[in-house]
């Protein structure tokens, strides 16, 4: 007998079941699903949390079984969707009244092409306020963006765009409870803001300009630092698309963190052009803890650079870096695999981040997002329609030059040269890297 109170499970998906995910190494706070918490339980709505990210006593089965929820709701990127089916499968199996809503920022521009028996919701706004009326049963018709079906067929919602000013102070409670899970590579307790959404730019590759029908919205700088203020740790990761945008709006963020004498330390993500061209306003999020700055340098050289309209060039990507070790902020610097990459392609990377004293790297295999431009353009070298292999560590079309083997074998051979410089470096020392290693080979000996 199922009782009348609303019961919610927040389901906070696998990234991966490929053990070369960083696992354990760069662990996220689900914080869309806690911003969604906050609204619900300020509403009196019992909500509960399942996170596949740290470990669980009980299996989601369970769970289910013994909670009996009305409503289970999932944020997934694109390459978790296919599990977050599995999830709704073993909710309807166990109860077929139980209601499922897939949000998240994939859903927003590709929710046409979703389709699974166990959805009955697709949220696509950012505004928590759209879960919170379907579970008020408020008009379907009205719901911002929602897709829902009305006799076995689907019905879209037109979606504008959200203001993330009207966001409450998020509810921490399942952070805190898992403080110590949380965290970016050796900053534990890595708490996440968000203090705008979608991005100013416009990369050719990229699905997150896209976001919120295309519209930048950045919070007040009062609210943002008020947020710092409020929460019990040490390391912020600002989870911004692009953080150093608004020169005027960081000065004001200094000015404020200094003035409140707020002492932690922030990862952020940031352009080069920004970063070369506004020197001054780098040097002084030094002083306020600036620790990590994630940058996305792309590519070594200029063809790839005006492939992906990113309005940079080599040298600019040099000065980045070498600014950035000169200044003491760490720089993650982030790389595609394009392609079209020869076998020197691989072993010039390798040589450019050696020779230019980058510590912190991350290469991510081309991979064409849908609902980008480039998609389009791809979509008839797709070599596989196996979403959970969008996660940027496979290939999902065809490389140009080179066979499909020998692509992955010059890919692992960077990486593990990169892990390789990584233990000279001394950094990560957190990492156990024999397992990783383990893990790796496996992946290799598979391909
Ligand atoms: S790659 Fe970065 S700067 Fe470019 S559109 Fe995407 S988020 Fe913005």
């Amino acid at each position: 007998m199922r009782k009348c109170d609303n019961k919610v499970l927040l389901i906070n998906p696998e990234d991966s079941r490929n053990k070369l995910n960083f696992e354990g190494i760069i662990v996220n706070e689900p914080l869309d699903l806690e911003v969604i918490y906050t609204v619900l339980k300020d509403n009196n709505i019992k909500v509960y949390f399942y996170d596949f990210l740290i470990s669980q006593k009980q299996t989601l089965y369970e769970v289910i079984k013994k909670l009996n929820p009305n409503y289970i709701i999932a944020n997934a990127n694109v390459n978790q969707i296919p599990f977050v089916f599995e999830y709704f499968e073993t909710a309807k199996k166990i109860d077929s009244n139980i209601k499922t809503i897939l949000t998240g920022n994939y859903v927003e521009h590709n929710y046409k092409s979703i389709k699974s028996k166990y959805l009955d919701f697709i949220s696509r706004s950012y505004d928590p306020k759209c879960i919170l009326n379907i579970i008020n049963n408020k008009k379907i018709k009205d719901i911002n963006g929602l897709c829902y079906k009305e006799k076995g067929v689907w019905n879209y919602n037109n979606l504008t765009s959200y203001d993330i000013n009207e966001l409450p102070l998020v509810n921490r409670t399942h952070f805190y409870k898992n403080k110590d899970k949380y965290r970016y590579l050796e900053l534990l307790g890595a708490c996440q803001i968000r203090t705008s959404y979608s991005c100013p730019y416009n990369c050719n590759f990229c699905y997150r300009t896209s976001l919120n029908c295309g519209k930048y919205k950045a919070k007040d700088i009062t609210k943002v630092v008020d947020e710092i203020e409020s929460i019990k740790s040490d390391n912020i990761y600002i989870v911004d698309d692009d953080f150093l945008f608004n020169k005027k709006r960081l000065y004001t963020f200094v000015e404020e963190i200094k003035k409140r004498k707020i002492k932690k330390q922030y990862i952020c993500y940031g352009r080069v052009d920004f970063i070369i061209n506004n020197k001054d306003i780098i040097k002084q999020l030094k002083e306020i803890g600036f620790y990590y700055i994630l940058v996305g340098l792309e590519a070594i050289n200029d063809n790839f650079l005006n492939d992906y309209n990113k309005l940079i060039g080599e040298e600019n990507n040099k000065e980045c870096v070498r600014f950035l070790n000169e200044i003491g902020i760490n720089c993650m610097g982030m790389f595609i695999i394009d392609l079209n990459f020869k076998r020197k392609d691989f072993f010039n990377l390798y040589k450019w981040i050696y020779n230019n004293d980058l510590k912190h790297v991350a290469v991510s295999i081309f991979t064409p997002m849908p609902g980008t431009e480039l998609y389009n353009e791809y979509k008839s070298k797709l070599i596989t329609n196996d979403l959970t292999k969008w996660d940027f560590l496979h290939l999902v079309a065809k490389p140009k030059f080179l066979g499909k083997r020998q692509f992955y074998f010059y890919y692992y051979i960077l990486v593990i040269k990169l892990f390789r410089l990584a233990i000279k470096n001394k950094i990560y020392d957190f990492i156990d890297w024999k397992k990783l290693r383990k893990e790796f080979f496996k992946l290799v000996i598979k391909k």
